[in-house]
Formats: structure tokens, sequence, C-alpha cells
């Protein structure tokens, strides 16, 4: 086989969700992901998928398809797809960020290598790991009787933590893990995202209060660019501190751990400029013996299959992973598999390439 991309399709499917969704930053209903497809000479098809977070990577599926189409594809014909860092060069070169997009198309050419091989992606990541993926459950903002009855449910499925978006008011967050706890007990732990919406002073004081309730972790309590406040509050606050939005890319991950600014890293496969890029910032962390979780960007099947080759195969991200999340709230997914969750676990697909089947009509 000689590998070379011979052509490419975007398409973006909007994908409406089950209920409304909202975190600090946005609130949506419907969600515009981008889907890729790439082919070889050899007539091979890889697919790679990157979901919408214009708030805060500027990314959604339209600006993605433009991105792609116009200057990302193009880039990447003739290229062999094996040759992966050559090939990030030229996606580089033909237009700096967009790192959605790029994971798409990264995540693609993952899937046309295990396919040309007629192996799963994970083995093309460094091998097997781990078999039993743990995954967190994230609750969005809603109601305070929604929030315990939503965590609730996932409990009683096995999720390992229980995540919970706050960051829009001091009060409402108090509220709600008093009533958490109060109700559910202190026997899960409880990850707090608050998605940037705090300045350094609210969030160290809030957090301070909030502690009293057990808390596994705290995720980017502050606005992205915000390193100093990030390694203030981790000086200052017991728990662990998680940056997210603050690394969206390998340099800005050398940038936050070289300021001691987080304890634990969120790597989401879609928002790094995927696979490769995710197991670059995985072993860069390893090597700063920092542990790491797969959040996700509400993917549908193919984002999570990737997500679950990732971490699959990576020693230090250890840390229950959201990736199982984009499935459950969507009115409908992208692929024909099943994902089967064995008490708040997942095993990673065994098939070629993503080992996940898309619905045939996506491209129609
Ligand atoms: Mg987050």
């Amino acid at each position: 086989m000689k590998s070379i991309i011979k052509d490419f399709q975007v398409k973006v499917v909007e994908l409406e969700l089950k209920k409304s969704w909202k975190i600090s930053l946005y609130e949506q209903k419907t969600r515009p992901h981008c889907i890729v497809k790439i082919i070889t000479e050899d007539g091979l098809v890889g697919y790679g998928e990157a979901a919408p977070s214009p708030a805060f990577m500027g990314e959604t599926g339209y600006t993605m398809e433009l991105a792609i189409n116009k200057y990302l594809g193009p880039s990447i014909i003739g290229e062999n797809i094996f040759n992966i860092d050559n090939i990030h060069d030229k996606l580089d070169t033909a237009i700096y960020g967009n790192y959605a997009a790029k994971s798409a198309i990264d995540i693609a050419l993952y899937d046309l290598m295990g396919k040309t091989l007629n192996v799963p992606v994970y083995k093309l990541l460094g091998g097997k790991y781990r078999d039993k993926i743990e995954l967190s459950w994230v609750v969005g903002m809603q109601d305070l009787k929604g929030s315990i009855e939503e965590a609730k449910e996932r409990l009683a499925e096995g999720y390992k933590v229980i995540k919970i978006k706050v960051g829009i008011s001091p009060e409402r967050d108090i509220e709600l893990l008093s009533k958490v706890r109060e109700e559910l007990g202190y026997g899960f732990p409880i990850r707090l995202d608050a998605n940037q919406g705090y300045d350094y002073r609210t969030a160290l004081t809030t957090f301070k209060k909030l502690e009293e309730f057990h808390l596994e972790s705290i995720e980017q309590p502050v606005k992205r660019n915000d390193i100093k406040g990030l390694r203030m509050l981790r000086e200052r606050l017991d728990t662990p501190i998680m940056a997210d939005e603050a690394i969206s890319n390998f340099h800005e991950v050398v940038n936050v751990v070289n300021n001691d600014a987080c304890d634990i890293a969120n790597i989401k496969v879609g928002k790094v400029g995927g696979l490769s890029q995710a197991k670059k910032i995985a072993n860069y962390l390893e090597a700063n013996g920092l542990h790491a979780t797969a959040g996700s960007n509400l993917e549908v099947g193919l984002g999570a299959a990737a997500s679950l080759h990732f971490v699959a195969s990576s020693k230090y991200v250890d840390i229950p992973n959201d990736l199982y999340l984009g499935n459950i709230l969507h009115k409908n997914d992208i692929i024909k598999n099943k994902f089967e969750l064995v008490n708040g676990c997942l095993t990673v697909p065994e098939g070629p390439g993503l080992g996940v089947e898309i619905n045939d009509d996506i491209f129609d």
C-alpha cells in the first residue's frame, strides 16, 4: 500500500441535544459537529470528528468546515498518512490555530493508519496500558432537583466521579454542593468545573468554602490566560487544581507546567490537535509527574472512540474521564456501534482503526 492522501470531504452535522446544555460560558440546544473523511489512493477511508466549542476554542463545525475545505485539506493532499509530524507541519503552515479542525483530520489519519495495518488505533499509540476506562459524569447547569436526580442516577450506573458545572454564582455553588452532599452523602468524589467563571479573588473565597464538601479537584476556576491566578489558587487551596481551557495545545501545557500552575490536566483529544498531540502532552505530563484525564467537548461516536484509544494507551491518563458524555446527551449518534457501559467503565474498540462504523448516509 502506498498510503498517499488522495482526497478529503467535510460534513457539518447538526446534532440535537435531549435537553439544553448549560455551563458558565454558554447554553446550547443543538450542536454543529464537524466530520472529516480522508481517502487514500489505495481506496481506504478514515473518519474523524471534532465537536464545537465556540466560547473557549473559537471554533464551530462551520468554521472547521471552512478551515478544512480552504486551507487544511488541500495542504495534505499527496502526503503519506504515516508521516504525522510532517503532516502537522503542513497543517500549521496552512493556518495557525484551529486545533479542533486539525484534531478531526489527525483522528481520521489514525483511523486510516489502523485500517491500513489492520490494527486498532491504540496499538499505534503504544499499545494497551489498561483494559477498563473509568468514567466521570458531568452534571450541567440546571435546577437543584434536576442536578441531584441526575447525579444519583449516574452514580447508580457506576460512574466513578460526579463532575458538577459551577462558576456563575458563589451562592448557587455553595447551596448546590451542600444539598448534593446532604442528599447523596460523601461516598463518591466530586469534581467542580467553573469553566473560567470566576476571577482569582472570587475563586479563592468560593472554593475555600466549597472544600468542606470534599472535592476531588477544581477545574479551570479562572480565565484561561490567568496562569498566575491558577498558580496562586493551587498554592492556597488544598484541593488539586485542574487546567482545561488554559491548555489548548502542547505549548500551552508546557507553559502552565513551567509555572507550576496545575496538579492535573484535562487533555481533550478534540481540543489539542488530535491523537498525536494528545500523546505528546501525556508523555510530557508523565515526565513531570503530573496525571491527566481525557475530557469531552460532547463529541459523539468518532470523538469518543478516539479518546478511548488515547486513554487505553496512556499510563498517566488515569483519572476518570468525561469522554462518554456527548453520546448520551445528544438525541442521535453518527456511528452504528453502541459502547457497552459496565459499572461506569468502557473498553476500547478492538476493530481496525478507530474500530467503529460510521452511518453511511452522513456524506450523502
Ligand atoms: Mg472543563
